[in-house]
């Protein structure tokens, strides 16, 4: 590498060279001596900017600038998932290996491990014809994912080497093609990617299935769909945190992303410590098996924050491309649009509301309209799924702000998370008032199909009941809950069940972290049918007391505890006993 480019001005992680025409726009560059990494972002007549994803501290005026000749890009290939990346899909424990706590400046390590061997079953053969997307070989990267390589975008032609089937490394040819010209491309297990160009795939296809996520107020309530895209806003300590985790723990996802922009310092630390720990709940193997992190602290370059949602990203849509569900999980887009915020102010650009760049939008758009569902490239007609989830940690938990203002007009759920329920220790603090899911319509058909018609009418009824609960209660703020006829006492009575006894939910309890659909239509099906018929008790004069004493009501409030493989008896029994009792409240309201 050479250069006769030298650095003229730095700022942060920004830093200018004079009158160049060696660089393109979004390049990779080497900066200074130390050869840190950085891209290029603006090109005039008279300057070429470059943002640095290391920090710039020691360096100067007249160190020169290599240029790369290809764009800021991730390398895709067998050993991704397990490990843990920074921004710019270093990886953080080799790094740890190498060069102790405290990242070095410069410091070139390979993505994957180019040295590990992986068990590769070659499914091309010489003669064949291959095009894009089609798996020319396949090796189990971890015991839950099994890893398809596949011809990248821009490549097609006739097989004619393939290797045998055994132990290769990530970058020893395996194929080889010669296209329609007579070039010869040369196929390793990995390819390199663009970070900030979306992988092209065959067509959106509808959204049609949810992303299960075992939490009751998600599934049932607001729930998101596989390919789907969501937000969850919420003030410092509302529980963001607490369910990005229970996300990645729980949904039905095959792969997860989880792109963690430093929120404090600790937080990540606990992400790093606690995710190596945690198992899968369908296989029991470790949940790593299937997840990749992307850790930025605070102490991180702005820059590398920044591009580590495109990374992120970028690795999810590859393994869409294999025909996965990818759920792509970022805390917090929030501190995102900081270093966004950050970087324009050193660009000295025109700053738009609250100092935020005007691209704040079109880039978080860029961000969530890489989510869907699509026909991956390919001859076998794979599917795979991406849904991107973000948490928004806008100041002081007031939503009105920029970043959550535009999250909110491009994403089709939101979970709004509610200080006051925080602080009520009603968790998931998920506000059912001012949370809304865009999908119902494209899951009504699963829904109908996997669940039964009744399991949207109850969801539909349950709001409801919650909406009709926040108008009483401002009467009862008025003139007192005496004033309350029976029928609206019932319906406090059952809000307060559906509240109490379904949607929350917590986290630290095994038995009830997660919920099974099944076991959700259950719970919230007693809970109405409970309204249902102290509904029809009360038109026949029947006790609102005595309804709301009888000993199958305190059954049903303990019934999210019970153990797994014995709810479906016991919620018969709650089921028939209640019927029971209410038809002898019923009598007893009679007798009085
Ligand atoms: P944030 O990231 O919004 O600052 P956290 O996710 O750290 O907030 O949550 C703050 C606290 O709220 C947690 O330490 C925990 O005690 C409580 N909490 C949040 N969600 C749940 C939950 N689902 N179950 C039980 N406790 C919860």
């Amino acid at each position: 590498m050479s250069s006769n480019d030298l650095i003229f001005g730095i700022n942060g992680p920004v830093v200018t060279i004079k009158e160049t025409k060696s660089f393109s726009m979004n390049e990779m560059v080497h900066v200074g001596d130390a050869h840190l990494i950085g891209e290029v972002i603006g090109i005039t007549d008279r300057f070429t900017t470059i943002q640095v994803y290391e920090n710039t501290t020691g360096l100067r005026p007249g160190e020169p600038v290599f240029t790369t000749g290809h764009p800021m890009s991730v390398t895709l290939g067998p050993g991704i998932l397990s490990n843990i990346y920074d921004g710019i899909e270093r990886p953080l424990k080799l790094i740890e290996k190498k060069s102790g706590a405290f990242i070095e400046k410069g410091i070139n390590i390979a993505a994957l491990d180019d040295e590990k061997e992986w068990d590769v079953t070659i499914l091309a053969k010489v003669g064949d014809k291959i095009v894009t997307g089609d798996v020319y070989a396949t090796c189990p990267e971890t015991s839950l994912i099994l890893h398809k390589c596949m011809v990248p975008p821009g490549i097609s032609g006739e097989v004619v080497t393939a290797a045998p089937s055994g132990k290769y490394r990530v970058n020893d040819t395996v194929v080889e093609l010669r296209d329609e010209l007579g070039k010869t491309h040369k196929l390793s297990l990995c390819h390199v990617w663009p970070i900030r160009q979306p992988r092209p795939f065959e067509k959106r296809i509808p959204i049609d299935r949810p992303l299960l996520t075992g939490q009751r107020v998600i599934d049932t309530l607001f729930p998101i769909a596989k390919g789907g895209t969501a937000a969850i806003p919420g003030g410092f300590g509302t529980g963001k945190t607490m369910t990005q985790h229970q996300l990645a723990k729980w949904c039905d996802a095959d792969i997860i992303v989880y792109i963690g922009c430093g929120e404090r310092g600790n937080e990540m630390t606990d992400v790093l410590m606690e995710f190596p720990e945690l198992k899968d709940p369908r296989t029991g193997e470790p949940l790593m098996k299937r997840t990749v992190l992307i850790a930025n602290t605070s102490d991180m370059p702005v820059a590398a924050r920044e591009a580590s949602i495109y990374t992120g990203i970028t690795i999810a849509e590859y393994f869409r491309d294999m025909g996965y569900d990818v759920a792509v999980i970022a805390d917090s887009t929030s501190r995102w649009a900081e270093a966004l915020r950050e970087m324009s102010g050193r660009l000295e650009e025109m700053p738009g509301e609250e100092g935020y760049p005007a691209y704040l939008s079109s880039r978080l758009a860029q961000f969530y309209e890489r989510a869907g569902c699509v026909e991956c490239l390919g001859s076998d007609g794979r599917r795979g799924s991406l849904t991107a989830i973000g948490a928004v940690s806008p100041p002081g938990g007031d939503t009105s702000e920029p970043v959550s203002q535009a999250t909110m007009r491009i994403v089709k759920v939101f979970w709004g998370l509610d200080a006051g329920l925080a602080y009520a220790r009603h968790f998931p603090a998920i506000n059912w008032l001012n949370s809304y899911s865009l999908y119902l319509t494209n899951l009504k058909g699963w829904y109908d199909k996997t669940l039964g018609k009744e399991f949207l009418q109850h969801r539909e009824r349950a709001m409801a009941v919650l909406q009709e609960e926040s108008e009483l209660q401002e009467i009862v703020k008025l003139v007192g809950q005496d004033s309350l006829s029976a029928p609206d006492r019932l319906t406090l009575e059952t809000a307060r069940m559906i509240r109490e006894d379904f949607l929350q939910q917590n986290a630290f309890i095994d038995v009830d972290n997660y919920s099974t659909y099944n076991r959700q239509r259950f719970l919230l099906g007693i809970i109405l049918k409970y309204d249902e018929l102290c509904r029809e008790a009360l038109e026949i004069g029947a006790d609102t007391g005595a309804l709301f004493s009888i000993e199958a009501r305190s059954r049903i409030g303990r019934a999210k505890s019970i153990a797994e493989n014995e709810y479906e008896a016991a919620y018969k029994l709650i089921l028939s006993d209640m019927t029971a009792q209410i038809e002898s409240a019923k009598t007893g309201g009679d007798e009085l």
